[in-house]
């Protein structure tokens, strides 16, 4: 049978249809490569998929982040709050904007920020903080209902981390919400990068329900320019006028990764529901054998990684990629990176730490076969054996 699988299996990857194809390449025929009228067709899509009301499309979830922080006031003398488990980009975006950034431990069971820390650590000195970025870590919500109520209570803002978990479902009193729908935050980003649930290449999304921050984030995506008569500074010259009002960046994305991007969000929903099924094969064969993916009552995970824990994980990191499945760790803490270390003494995170020494992600992806599904399971069942 492991002949017949197919190798190397990676811990995620992107799905390319003829659709997908046909979709570029009506792009790339069209009148615009860049400006047109796809990106804001993927915006809508894409806000209407999440339930947020606006969302602004940019050249990576990287750049999401960066102006998400611009535009909710990050700079000198200001400090956000954020999980030591994610991707280094969710707190190097405050640093970009001259802002400072403390780490809160996460819950051992979620692997999402601490709720009961964060309330704890704002308490002690609420003056000092601006916002918090939760991340919706490997696709499991963040506990967002807690976290917007804290961060009501002190006038702090919540800018969610989503690029794990279009898709992901939270309740709350009776009701459903999706993950960056912008009901228990100000901002939310989403990234397009090949392994994460949409793929564009390279791409990114922010999510809201606020009108000025909208506008804002539009603006500051194309150099901080206006042209609308209504918003300008000076009095028009003319229909070419246009006028620089704040410093912005060009973080535009393409019409040819848009066309991309709204192809695939069409599949979407499948791409979800593949992931689940994945999931609980993975949940059935390995929960005797490993610590399997914990998911709170009332929520529905998005299994962008589906990541186990165990005391042996660098010897069976080995041994998969020996069998050639490769996994990978998500995340070394944040305050360990070399850069990090250097700037500041951080507060310790034991729940992290221990987390970091044991956790792998495996391999979850749509296109991912049933033979690929059941080689991985045979090899880590063969680990656990002890063979
Ligand atoms: C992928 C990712 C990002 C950054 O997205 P890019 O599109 O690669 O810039 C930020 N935060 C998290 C949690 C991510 O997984």
């Amino acid at each position: 049978m492991n002949n017949k699988v197919h190798l190397p299996i990676s811990y995620g990857r992107q799905e390319i249809t003829e659709a997908d194809e046909r979709a570029v390449i009506g792009a790339l025929r069209s009148d615009f490569l860049t400006q047109g009228p796809t990106v804001l067709e993927f915006e809508k899509a894409f806000a209407s998929y999440i339930g947020a009301k606006y969302a602004v499309a940019v050249t990576n979830g990287t750049a999401a982040l960066h102006l998400s922080c611009m535009a909710l006031g990050v700079q000198a003398g200001k400090t956000v709050l954020t999980t030591p488990i994610t991707f280094a980009a969710s707190a190097n975006s405050v640093l970009y904007c001259g802002g400072h950034v403390e780490f809160v431990d996460i819950d051992p069971r979620t692997y999402c920020i601490d709720v009961e820390q964060l309330e704890k650590t704002i308490a002690q000195n609420p003056s000092k903080y601006c916002g918090i970025i939760p991340v919706d870590y490997a696709g499991h919500p963040s506990d967002l209902p807690k976290i917007r109520d804290i961060a009501q209570r002190h006038g702090l803002w919540v800018l969610e981390d989503s690029c794990h978990a279009p898709g992901a479902q939270y309740s709350h009193l009776g009701k459903v919400f999706g993950c960056g729908s912008g009901e228990h935050s100000d901002l939310a980003i989403f990234s397009f990068h090949p392994v994460k649930h949409i793929a564009t290449g390279e791409g990114g999304m922010v999510t809201t329900n606020d009108p000025v921050l909208y506008e804002k984030l539009k603006t500051l995506r194309t150099h901080g320019i206006v042209r609308d008569e209504d918003r300008l500074v000076h009095a028009s010259h003319g229909g070419w006028y246009h006028e620089m009002q704040i410093l912005g960046y060009n973080y535009r994305i393409s019409d040819i990764n848009c066309a991309l991007g709204l192809s695939q969000l069409t599949r979407a929903d499948a791409g979800i529901k593949r992931r689940r099924v994945i999931a609980d094969y993975y949940n059935k064969h390995l929960s005797s054998s490993l610590v399997t993916p914990y998911v709170a009552p009332g929520t529905s995970h998005a299994y962008h990684l589906y990541v186990v824990q165990t005391p042996r994980r660098k010897e069976l990191y080995d041994f998969l990629r020996e069998h050639k499945i490769f996994c990978q760790v998500h995340y070394l803490p944040v305050y360990r990176h070399p850069y990090w270390e250097k700037l500041g003494n951080w507060r310790p995170c034991p729940e992290a730490e221990k987390f970091y020494d044991h956790c792998l992600s495996l391999p979850v992806y749509p296109s991912m076969t049933d033979a690929q599904l059941e080689y991985v399971v045979e090899k880590v069942n063969e680990f656990c054996r002890g063979k």
